[in-house]
């Protein structure tokens, strides 16, 4: 009987105890789980996002409007602003002083630029029509290499064509690479930047204007810079062949 009470008293206790850390451990769960949770969530967010929309995404997503404000207020971003990380990456870019070329090696390639942009403008890649950000926007102003800053087009020569993709019938001088390309079964003439080599996209003689030219280009490897920055008073080419291989 004792060792029956004895034992009905410990099952008693176990049970009472287990019950007491079952209702501990609910009470503590339920603002665990949701106290934290919104602890993190707040903080988390904003710290993850910010630190990083700002080096990787900056470059693709901001593209036209971070420059926007730098390029509309000049003396203002310059003395009072930090300058844009985009510009201020353009700015340090090493390049070699006898060739002009940027000397970034393709590791390094990869930590200035987006998954995207690298994808692209490193890797030769293709963003789907219709998707870029510029294949139907744009307007004034300069169209710059987004890797290396390099003047590209201007908004003079810019066309919405019907491809999905941004479209220029001429080019600033000197500014492009030529190659041809016999990738997927095509003779296709790439377009790169000359500076930094970064895959910009192809030229066809399709082109609806004067020139006949259609340079078709990536969005992600361009950034529009808004302004007056005219063609008109620049030397420009309309190439739709590449240079023969010596
Ligand atoms: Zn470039």
């Amino acid at each position: 009987m004792l060792r029956n009470f004895r034992s009905a008293a410990s099952l008693a206790i176990v049970g009472l105890a287990g019950s007491l850390t079952l209702a501990l451990t609910l009470a503590s769960c339920s603002p665990r789980t949701s106290e934290p949770k919104q602890a993190a969530s707040v903080p988390v967010k904003d710290s993850a996002t910010q630190p990083t929309k700002q080096p990787t995404k900056q470059p693709t997503n901001s593209e036209p409007s971070t420059p926007q404000t730098a390029a509309a207020q000049p003396p203002a971003s310059t003395e009072s602003q930090p300058m844009d990380p985009l510009l201020a990456a353009w700015k340090d870019i090493p390049i070699d002083p006898r060739t002009g070329a940027v000397t970034l090696t393709d590791e390094q390639w990869q930590q200035r630029l987006s998954p995207d942009q690298y994808r692209i403008l490193r890797q030769k890649g293709t963003e789907r029509a219709f998707t870029g950000k510029l294949w139907d926007k744009g307007g004034p102003g300069e169209y710059r290499c987004a890797a290396c800053g390099n003047l590209l087009f201007t908004g003079d020569d810019k066309f919405v064509s019907e491809c999905g993709w941004p479209a220029f019938d001429k080019a600033i001088k000197g500014t492009i690479r030529y190659e041809s390309d016999r990738t997927y079964g095509m003779l296709r003439t790439e377009v790169m930047c000359s500076r930094c080599d970064g895959h910009l996209g192809h030229v066809f003689n399709d082109g609806p204007t004067d020139t006949g030219t259609r340079y078709c280009i990536n969005s992600v490897s361009i950034v529009h810079i808004p302004g007056t920055t005219s063609s008109k008073n620049m030397e420009t080419e309309a190439i739709i062949e590449a240079p023969a291989k010596k």
